[in-house]
C-alpha cells in the first residue's frame, strides 16, 4: 500500500537523526510527505529537506499566528521559494483566533496577500483555520477566484455543514490523528459526508498522534497508516482502496507532486 502525509512539520529537535527518521517513514509505506513551512525560516528549512530526500516535498508561507515575525520583503522570498520544483503549495496560511490577543485584521491581510500570491503562481493553498469558522467562510467566499488552483483545509475542525459548503467551492480536506480519537464524532461525521475524491491524510507532526499513541510525543508521519485505516473504516471502504483514493487525490490537488 502507498501512503501520503500531505501536512507535517519536520523542523523540530524531536526529529533526531533525519536520515533515520526519513527511512523509518518510508519503511511504513509512506512514500511522499509534504513538509509545511509556517514562516520564512521553516519554509526554507523544508525546501532544503526536499532537496535532500526524494519523497519530501514542501509548502512555503506564513501561518496566522506567526505573522508578528513578518518583515517587508519576506513575501518576495516566499514567492521565490514557491518557484522551486518541489514547492507544491503556498501554506500554511489562514486565520487562527484561538489566542485572546489575536490581530484579526493583520491575519486577514496576510492571508489575502498569500492567497493572491498563490493565485499568481497557479499554486494551490494549504489553509489553517481555527476558531474562526464564520470569518474563514466569508473570506473564501469573497475570494473564490483566488482558489481556482486548489485549496486544502488541513486538520479540518469546523462543522460538517461548513465542510460541505467549502466542498461546493472545490476545497479538499485532510484529517489527522485527532480524527481517530475516541469522541471525534464531528471529524468522523465529516469524513463520512464528504465526497471521497476530496479526502486526504496528514499527521501535522509532531503534535496530536492517533489513538494508539494518544498522549505521547512526538507524532510522526509513520502514523499515517493508522489515520488512513480509520478513514477507510468510517467510509466503509477497503483499506487498500482508500489508500489508492487518497494517494490519487493528493496528486490531483498538488500537481507538482509528480516532480
Ligand atoms: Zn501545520
Amino acid at each position: 500500500m502507498k501512503f501520503i502525509d500531505v501536512h507535517c512539520h519536520l523542523d523540530g529537535d524531536w526529529c533526531g537523526n533525519m536520515p533515520e527518521l526519513i527511512k523509518k517513514i518510508g519503511d511504513c509505506g509512506v512514500q511522499k510527505i509534504i513538509a509545511a513551512g509556517y514562516d520564512l525560516k521553516t519554509s526554507e528549512f523544508s525546501k532544503n529537506l526536499s532537496e535532500e530526500y526524494e519523497g519530501v516535498y514542501f509548502t512555503a508561507g506564513f501561518h496566522p499566528t506567526e505573522i508578528g515575525k513578518f518583515k517587508e520583503g519576506d513575501l518576495e522570498k516566499i514567492e521565490r521559494l514557491s518557484e522551486h520544483e518541489k514547492c507544491v503549495a503556498i501554506g500554511e496560511i489562514g486565520l487562527d483566533y484561538h489566542y485572546p490577543d489575536t490581530d484579526k485584521e493583520g491575519q486577514r491581510e496576510m492571508f489575502l496577500r498569500q492567497l493572491e500570491l498563490a493565485h499568481g503562481k497557479r499554486l494551490p493553498v494549504v489553509i489553517h483555520s481555527r476558531d474562526c469558522a464564520e470569518d474563514m467562510l466569508s473570506v473564501l467566499k469573497e475570494n473564490r477566484e483566488l482558489l481556482k488552483d486548489g485549496a486544502l483545509l488541513h486538520c479540518f475542525s469546523h462543522s460538517t455543514e461548513i465542510a460541505l459548503e467549502l466542498q461546493e467551492m472545490g476545497a479538499y480536506f485532510s484529517f489527522g490523528g485527532a480524527s481517530t480519537w475516541q469522541g471525534s464524532k464531528k471529524a468522523r461525521r465529516t469524513i463520512a459526508a464528504l465526497s471521497q475524491d476530496r479526502l486526504l491524510t496528514e499527521t501535522d507532526s509532531p503534535y496530536m498522534p492517533p489513538k494508539s499513541l494518544y498522549g505521547t510525543f512526538p507524532n510522526t508521519p509513520q502514523n499515517i497508516p493508522e489515520i488512513l485505516f480509520n478513514m477507510a473504516e468510517v467510509r466503509g471502504v477497503d483499506r487498500e482502496e482508500m489508500a489508492e483514493i487518497v494517494y490519487k487525490n493528493a496528486h490531483i490537488l498538488f500537481k507538482k507532486l509528480a516532480n
